[in-house]
């Protein structure tokens, strides 16, 4: 894969309703960046908030909470409005809300047989979308000249007051051959520099693979929102995890981490795309169900459809999602007893399968993992669907500007001010 995720954006997930943390010896200014963060990502994940519940929430006084709520006003970040809801006597908060339509990131996916690129905007609202094929072959470095396609587009709409600030992409290592073998290939590292290279009016692109960002979504805004340990499982063409623990994507050495789709669990099984024999998502991927199904290979939409014909009744469907619902559970035991996550979180294509065979997997994980693993486990369908990728990919490109909002405020706006 390209460049490893960092980390989530700071501050994301773990607790966002708590105080801030002083910070020993920390200058006035780092103070006040820190806190003028604390409200823009506040907002940003909550939507719009009255300055009285930015005051309660962030444990700042409610002068300091007026002072950073008008600075960024006045840096285009945010409004503040008198809320339009009747109230009681005296005077009313203001609501503070992100400019969802001004200011905004690109994010870009990478997936298996898919390009796609999204203006989403800081709030997390997905401004505009557009997507083509990919065509089996093609490279996630020769994918770059195809994207910047999009996004030239899109750009063509924007506001000339917009200011972007910062884009993503998230990228899966599982390919198609030109004859529709899956292969399993090591993404180019400089993805990002590529992208920057292509589309220079972006103040930076994060590269990072699209099981740990679709993970990250919904570790920030899906199903798992609050969660700090858990495993979030994304089927497509491949298997593969994002795992964050204690709040933290588990990265590994240069992000590498997460590749559960590959633990052999069958050695006796088929040979895999990585060159392995056995491997998990040879038994749990779409190419295993459609062949239980006895169907022919195919894409998303036969695996829609041997789903759909199980909910009717056909036996041998029924019978193929019980067989990868067996495994599915299976090798989930065994990654809970590892990671020991408060949730699974089941996404992509796994989403589907899951709620179709949850009996089956729900009855593996209580009997399999140790007690300690099993006990407050809760297994979950991922909540954002396909948009999980793009807006997972916004978040790492929205975390600079959320370190420091007025600095990349004030740089982005300088550089949007060139046409792409
Ligand atoms: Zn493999």
């Amino acid at each position: 894969m390209g460049a490893p995720i960092r980390s989530r954006p700071a501050g994301v997930g773990r607790n966002p309703e708590s105080p801030l943390p002083p910070v020993p010896g920390a200058s006035q200014e780092e103070i006040r960046r820190q806190n003028l963060g604390a409200v823009l990502r506040y907002v940003h994940l909550h939507g719009p908030t009255s300055r009285a519940e930015l005051t309660s929430r962030l444990g700042l006084n409610r002068s300091t909470i007026g002072a950073l709520a008008a600075d960024l006003v006045a840096g285009g970040l945010v409004t503040e409005d008198v809320p339009t809801t009747a109230r009681r006597a005296g005077r009313p908060s203001l609501v503070v809300s992100p400019r969802s339509d001004r200011v905004y990131a690109h994010a870009l996916s990478i997936d298996a047989d898919r390009l796609r690129a999204a203006r989403v905007g800081l709030g997390g609202r997905i401004l505009d979308l557009r997507e083509v094929a990919r065509p089996g072959g093609m490279s996630a470095v020769d994918a770059v000249r195809p994207l910047a396609d999009l996004v030239r587009d899109m750009e063509r709409s924007v506001a000339p007051d917009a200011l972007l600030v910062g884009g993503a992409v998230a990228v899966t290592d599982t390919t198609r051959t030109p004859d529709g073998r899956i292969r399993v290939a090591s993404v180019e590292a400089t993805l990002g520099a590529a992208l920057e290279a292509e589309l220079t009016a972006c103040p930076g692109f994060v590269a990072g693979d699209l099981a740990d960002i679709a993970g990250l979504a919904e570790h920030v805004r899906g199903v798992a929102a609050g969660v700090d340990d858990l495993i979030y499982l994304h089927g497509d063409v491949g298997i593969s995890a994002g795992i964050i623990v204690g709040g933290r994507l588990m990265a590994g050495h240069r992000g590498h981490s997460g590749k559960v789709g590959h633990m052999v669990v069958n050695p006796n099984g088929l040979p895999c795309g990585c060159g392995s024999r056995g491997c998990w998502e040879t038994e749990i991927g779409e190419a295993a169900l459609l062949r239980h199904a006895g169907r022919d290979p195919g894409d998303r939409a036969a695996v829609a459809e041997v789903l759909r014909a199980a909910a009717d009744g056909d036996s041998t469907a029924r019978a193929a999602v019980e067989q990868v619902a067996e495994w599915l559970g299976f090798g989930v035991a065994n990654l809970v007893n590892v990671v020991n996550p408060d949730a699974v979180v089941f996404g992509g294509s796994l989403r589907d399968i899951f709620t179709a065979g949850a009996d089956t997997v729900r009855r593996r994980l209580d009997t399999m993992p140790l007690p300690g693993a099993r006990e407050h486990l809760r297994l979950r369908a991922a909540a954002l669907g396909r948009d999980a990728v793009l807006i997972g990919a916004a978040e790492l490109a929205f975390d600079k500007l959320l370190a420091d909002p007025l600095n990349v405020g004030v740089a982005g706006q300088t550089e949007t001010a060139t046409p792409a």
